[in-house]
């Protein structure tokens, strides 16, 4: 049998998922983060298997297909204290969990999600996954994909996400700020991340990403950020039409930002003053047999 270490892995030599966990590790790191109150949390796929090959001492629950976001929801909301990171594939987001994708972005949780984007179910060999466009045929497809593609970044801006970015797994030091800021953010966040996987998607290699990408911040004059109410059409605009950007040239970088929007948890608490006082997941469930929890404190709010 197999045995679970940290340094056990069985990613595919040269599979972007190795930046991007180095990435996340070295941001968590730089960011001066406790890793016990770090949460990885996965769905399923290649980049599923991430919680277990971290090689620090993070929290990980790997969870089901396309439900990641409801579980890392449902974490955030119960301890708004942890710093939840999500590691989802583009197939586990944006297939079977576009419904929670969405949804996420209304309620504009305030944590990051990591979108393994490499255009193919690399777990079960390399079927076309939602971000692989129309005409493309990588080696495990008969024929060309027949289906349009999802766009990560347009789907987000325009679902409510508050910071979109997209970098590349094999720019460590680029994806590893991207993190970082992504962390900071107030809000839900999205990288889409460039991911090369050389077993199954022999089209959108290292050497096809490595003449194509280029910093949307080497413009002096992109500024995606938000920073009055009335900035907010525009800037979505501009973020979406950048977004359409693909062929010989790829931007990567921070396509939108915007802090203006209250979080899901400045929400509940708007509602319910007991859940800012009270982290929900501190809180004792009884004591000396009378009912202490917090859901007790927001139905006595609730009471008219
Ligand atoms: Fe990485 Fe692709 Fe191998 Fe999966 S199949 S581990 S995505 S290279």
């Amino acid at each position: 049998p197999k045995v679970w270490t940290p340094e056990w892995n069985d990613w595919c030599p040269g599979c972007g998922n190795f930046g991007i966990i180095n990435a996340e590790q070295q941001a968590i790191s730089e960011l001066g983060l406790t890793p016990e109150d770090v949460v990885v949390v996965s769905g399923i796929g290649c980049s599923g298997k991430t919680p277990h090959f971290f090689r620090l001492p993070i929290s990980g629950v790997h969870t089901l297909h396309g439900r990641a976001l409801t579980f890392a929801i449902g974490i955030k909301l119960s301890n708004p204290e942890l710093t939840v990171i999500v590691n989802a594939g583009d197939g586990d987001q944006l297939g079977i969990g576009a419904g929670h994708f969405v949804n996420a972005g209304r309620r504009n949780v305030d944590m990051l999600i990591l979108l393994h984007d490499n255009g193919v179910y690399g777990l079960t060999k390399g079927q076309a996954s939602p971000t692989l466009r129309r005409g493309e045929k990588t080696k495990s497809l008969p024929r060309p994909n027949i289906n349009d593609n999802v766009n990560p970044i347009a789907l987000a801006i325009s679902s409510g996400y508050t910071f979109v970015a997209r970098s590349y797994a094999y720019d460590v030091k680029h994806l590893k700020e991207l993190i970082k800021a992504g962390v900071r953010h107030k809000g839900l966040a999205l990288i889409d991340i460039l991911q090369p996987c050389p077993t199954y998607n022999d089209i959108h290699t290292k050497e096809y990403y490595d003449k194509r990408v280029y910093k949307l911040d080497s413009d002096p004059n992109w500024d995606p950020v938000v920073r009055k109410p009335e900035e907010e059409g525009d800037k979505m605009a501009k973020a979406m039409l950048k977004s359409l950007e693909w062929g010989e040239k790829i931007p990567i970088g921070i396509f939108y930002q915007n802090e203006l929007v209250p979080s899901y948890e400045e929400r509940i608490a708007g509602n319910a003053q007991s859940y800012k006082q009270r982290n929900p997941s501190k809180v004792k469930i009884e004591d000396g047999g009378k009912l202490t929890t917090i859901i007790d404190d927001i139905l006595k709010e609730k009471e008219v």
